[in-house]
C-alpha cells in the first residue's frame, strides 16, 4: 500500500517513504497545559491518531514513533497557581505550578483517551528539556543565527533565507501583516524569544543569559531532536500554528544543522454551527463539556473524522445526533462479532481511504457500506481500525434491548399459538415488522432465526419489544 500524503511545504500530494520503515518518527506540536482542552484542541489529536494508527499498521506496531510534546511552561498556568497560592493554597509557587500542569494533563489523557485517541510513543514536557533548549540556543548563538541582549536571547530570522517558505509568505509580508513586536533588546522587529527572564516570583532556570525561561517556540525544536533526531519523518499540526511558530521551529532546526521534518501536515480549523468557536459568541465549550452532557467520545470522534483534515470542520447539533444514530447501528452489528478481533478482514477501499491523504469521510463510506452487507466480525475490524471500536462495546451503545434471541422467541411462540388456531396473522404482522427493521428472518420446522440484514435499525427493533 502506498501512503500519499499532502505536504504544506510543497503543496502536493506525495507518496510517503520513511527515512527508516523500521522507526517511523512523527511529531505533533501538543497542548499548553493550563486548563481544559476545547472541542477545536481534539482535531489535530484525533487527525494525528488516525495517521498514526495508519502507519503502525503498514509498518508494525512498534515501528512508530510518535511524539506530542506538553508545554508547561506559561504565564497562564503560573496565574492559577499565583491566584491558588494567594487563596492560601499550601506549597512552594513551583509546586502549586506543577499540582496545575499535573492536573491539566490528568484531564486531557482522560478527555483523549475518552475519543478513542492512542497515546503517543513520548508525552515530553518542556520542563523536562530546559537543558537540550539552552544547549541548542548556544548553539544558534556560536553560529551567528540568534543573540543575546538584556537577559534575553534572539533568533536572527534575516539570517535564514528560507523562513517563510513554508507558509509561503515572504518576511517582508510578514513585518507588514504587523503580528511583530518591535522592542529595544531586537536588532530586527521579526527576530523572536528564544529565552527571556524571569522575574523573582516566577519560575526561572539559571542560563547564560542569567534566569529565565524558554520560548515557546524552542521547545518544539530542542525536543523533537531529542527523542526523533536531527531528521524525521513528519511533523503535524493545526494550520493556525503554520506561521509563526512552525516556521520558527524550521527555523532554529535547520540553522542548527539539523534535516529537521521531511514532511507537514496541517489540520483545518473547527467552527461551531458555521460560527468560529469563541468565549464571547457563547459557543466555547470543550471536550469535558460534551462528555458530561452525555456526548459519546465515539461520536465526537465520528463526526470529527467525517470531515477530511484540509477542510474547516463543523460541529453541528445535527451531524451529533446522526452520528450517533449511525454508531448505534453499527455497534448493534459489530456486537454480534466472533470473539477473535483478527476474524474480519480490512476493506480494501477503506484502506485505500486512508492511504489517499487520510480521506477519513470516504473511510467512513465504506464502513456504512459494510454494515449494510451485515457481517459482524468485518464491521467490526473496519470499526476498529477508525478507532470507534477498541476495548469491547462502549455501555452508551449496548444493545442487549436488541438481542435477538429474545424476539426469535416471541416468533416462535407466536408461530406455536398459530399452528393451533390457524390464525396466522400475528406471525405474519411480525416478520414483516422486523423485515421493515432490517432484520432477516429464517425459519425451519422447530426454530426461527433472525440476522441482521440491509438497512438494519436497531430504533425499530426495540419496538418490536
Ligand atoms: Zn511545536
Amino acid at each position: 500500500m502506498t501512503i500519499q500524503l499532502y505536504n504544506t511545504k510543497t503543496r502536493t500530494k506525495e507518496p510517503f517513504t520513511p527515512i527508516d520503515p523500521e522507526n517511523v518518527r512523527m511529531y505533533v506540536c501538543g497542548p499548553t497545559v493550563y486548563d481544559r482542552a476545547h472541542l477545536g484542541n481534539a482535531r489535530p489529536v484525533l487527525v494525528f491518531d488516525i495517521l498514526y494508527r495508519l502507519l503502525r499498521h503498514e509498518y508494525g506496531e512498534n515501528a512508530v514513533t510518535y511524539v506530542r510534546n506538553f508545554t508547561d511552561v506559561d504565564d497562564r498556568i503560573n496565574e492559577t497557581a499565583q491566584k491558588r497560592k494567594a487563596a492560601g493554597a499550601t506549597g512552594t509557587l513551583e509546586a502549586l505550578i506543577r499540582e496545575r500542569s499535573d492536573e491539566t494533563i490528568r484531564w486531557y489523557h482522560d478527555d483523549m483517551d475518552a475519543l478513542g485517541a492512542l497515546r503517543p510513543t513520548h508525552e515530553p514536557r518542556a520542563t523536562a528539556f530546559i537543558a537540550q533548549m539552552i544547549a541548542m540556543i548556544e548553539d544558534l548563538i556560536d553560529k551567528g543565527h540568534a543573540y543575546a541582549k538584556d537577559g534575553h536571547a534572539l533568533f536572527r530570522v534575516r539570517s535564514y533565507t528560507e523562513y517563510g517558505k513554508l507558509s509561503g509568505r515572504s518576511v517582508d509580508d510578514m513585518i507588514a501583516g504587523a503580528r511583530v513586536e518591535v522592542a529595544p533588546f531586537k536588532e530586527d522587529p521579526m527576530d523572536f524569544v528564544l529565552w527571556k527572564p524571569s522575574t523573582d516570583d516566577l519560575p526561572g532556570w539559571d542560563s547564560p543569559w542569567g534566569r529565565g525561561r524558554p520560548g515557546w517556540h524552542i521547545e518544539c525544536s530542542a525536543m523533537a531532536h531529542e527523542l526523533l533526531g536531527e531528521s524525521f519523518d513528519i511533523h503535524g499540526g493545526g494550520i493556525d500554528l503554520q506561521f509563526p511558530h512552525h516556521e520558527n521551529e524550521i527555523a532554529q532546526s535547520k540553522c542548527a544543522g539539523h534535516g529537521f521534518a521531511n514532511v507537514w501536515l496541517h489540520n483545518e480549523m473547527l467552527q461551531v454551527e458555521g460560527k468560529k468557536m469563541s468565549k464571547s459568541l457563547g459557543n466555547f465549550f470543550t471536550v469535558r463539556d460534551l462528555l458530561n452532557q452525555g456526548v459519546p467520545g465515539e461520536v465526537i470522534r465520528f463526526v470529527m473524522l467525517s470531515t477530511h483534515y484540509r477542510k474547516p470542520m463543523d460541529w453541528t447539533e445535527k451531524k451529533r445526533d446522526e452520528a450517533e444514530a449511525t454508531l448505534r447501528k453499527w455497534f448493534a452489528i459489530a456486537e454480534n462479532a466472533g470473539i477473535l478481533w483478527n476474524e474480519g478482514s480490512l476493506d480494501p477501499e477503506l484502506m485505500n481511504a486512508l492511504a489517499d491523504d487520510l480521506n477519513t469521510p470516504r473511510a467512513i463510506t465504506a464502513c456504512h457500506r459494510l454494515a449494510n452487507a451485515g457481517d459482524p466480525d468485518e464491521l467490526r475490524r473496519n470499526m476498529e481500525i477508525l478507532g470507534f471500536y477498541q476495548k469491547g462495546l462502549p455501555a452508551w451503545a449496548d444493545t442487549s434491548a436488541t438481542h435477538f434471541t429474545q424476539y426469535e422467541e416471541k416468533l416462535n411462540n407466536l408461530r406455536n399459538i398459530a399452528k393451533q388456531t390457524k390464525n396466522y396473522t400475528a406471525v405474519d404482522d411480525m416478520k414483516a415488522a422486523l423485515i421493515a427493521a432490517g432484520v432477516e428472518v429464517k425459519m425451519d420446522k422447530e426454530n426461527v432465526y433472525l440476522f441482521i440484514g440491509r438497512g438494519f435499525d436497531p430504533e425499530k427493533l426495540k419496538a418490536l419489544q
